[in-house]
């Protein structure tokens, strides 16, 4: 087989830890397995960089921050490699440079445009594993540029991709893609699979094991991706295209999102492109707008409500201060949250939101909104019921099964 392991910033967080992941990456190889490893910095380590930074200016400029933070995963991507060759192992360590990784020139969050496969395949052709710099890559005018943070897990999703690799396993410090946070419900269970449309789903909504831009690629790429703990050998979650999740239960996974408030517009004028200078004057703002409902028009006056995360609610009051003339009131709440479940099967199944309602009804919460997809729907009620709702809808799906 032809794998990519990719590792995240817990699992070689310390010395001890890189001697560990050297060891998991020559079992694979003396299994017979060719293994091109991703790593990540030193967990805290992207962080201590950007703070160093930000003592000398408050605004670095983006090509230098890249620079800096590129050396992260410099330093243990070189340790791997000499504690693979400590093992015995034919090990190469590659900045993004050197692996031929080729971005656009928007520095700290560039877009990967070319991955080509030889750089990899001839070291691995050689009998060596290679060893990558996650995050980072080059322009064509030779710049060192970065990904956007957690960007590791693209590169290792790109290269997977580019080499045509049978399977791109991302090693963290949790064992996989759960029903539900764990912390919140002890009942959760660890998913043998999910589909990529139902992780992009889960994750966007705060399930975060994985980046979502990575998902969205390995998708495009149909790359398998599997997410699992470098902390133990338990098998974990296998994210792959929807065909090949067979059972398709109704309900996958139930997430929880607190970080969310509620902005009501009552009495809008209801004439054509009132929507559009509201939700025009949010997107200039750079806002996030989430569910958005508008009810039916009565007396050429409407009502429309719409969430955003709370971090960004005074943006949003700024944002909305002109708009007095054309609506009666505006309000603004930020204790809710949005509780949503997430599943493939729910296409093919009716009564499944009737399911939820009735699930939250029987224990008196109140739905402020309701928003659903092909695979999700998702519900907005008071903050302090959001972790009760988790639990309910967990066990009413059966998810604790
Ligand atoms: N070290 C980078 C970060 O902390 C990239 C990564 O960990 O994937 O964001
Ligand atoms: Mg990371």
């Amino acid at each position: 087989m032809l794998i990519v392991q990719k590792y995240g910033g817990t699992s070689v967080g310390s010395i001890e830890r890189i001697k560990a992941v050297a060891q998991r990456v020559k079992r694979a190889a003396d299994r017979g397995d060719q293994v091109v490893v991703v790593v990540s910095a030193m967990s805290g380590d992207t962080n201590n960089l950007i703070d160093m930074a930000l003592k000398i200016s408050k605004t670095p400029t983006t090509r230098e921050m890249d620079m800096l933070l590129s050396s992260g995963e410099r330093v243990t991507c070189a340790l791997t490699a000499i504690a693979l060759s400590e093992l015995g192992a034919n090990a190469i360590a590659l900045t993004g440079r050197q692996a031929g990784i080729v971005t656009d020139g928007v520095h700290t969050k560039a877009r990967i445009e070319e991955v080509p496969s030889e750089p990899i395949l001839k070291h691995l052709r050689e009998g060596k594993i290679a060893v990558i710099a996650g995050f980072q890559g080059i322009t064509r005018d030779g710049d060192v540029t970065t990904l956007g943070r957690g960007g590791s897990d693209l590169t290792a999703v790109a290269i997977a991709g580019a080499i045509k690799a049978d399977l791109c396993e991302i090693y963290t410090d949790v064992d996989g893609v759960y029903t539900t946070d764990p912390r919140i419900e002890d009942k959760a269970k660890k998913l043998d699979r999910i589909s990529y449309d139902e992780m992009l789903e889960l994750a966007s909504l705060g399930a975060k094991v994985l980046q979502n831009r990575s998902v969205e690629l390995a998708k495009k790429l149909r790359v398998k991706l599997v997410t699992r703990s470098s902390f133990n050998d338990r098998e974990g979650t296998l994210i792959t295209s929807e065909e090949e999740c067979m059972e398709k239960p109704i309900v996958s996974g139930v997430a929880l999102d607190k970080n969310q408030a509620r902005a009501s517009l009552i009495r809008v004028e209801d004439r054509p492109g009132v929507a559009a200078e509201i939700f025009g004057a949010l997107a200039s703002a750079a806002i996030n707008v989430d569910m958005i409902v508008q009810t039916i028009g009565r007396d050429g006056k409407t009502n429309l409500d719409f969430t955003i995360p709370s971090a960004e609610l005074e943006q949003t009051k700024r944002a909305l201060k002109d708009f007095g003339g054309a609506l009666d009131k505006q309000e603004f709440d930020d204790q809710v949250c949005k509780v949503s479940i997430v599943g493939v099967g729910m296409k093919s199944h009716s009564g499944v939101a009737a399911r939820l309602f009735s699930s939250l009804a029987k224990e008196n919460i109140n739905i402020l909104m309701i928003s659903t997809s092909e695979i999700k729907v998702s519900v907005v009620i008071e903050r302090k019921y959001g972790e009760l709702a988790v639990r309910i809808l967990h066990a009413a799906y059966d998810l604790d099964k």
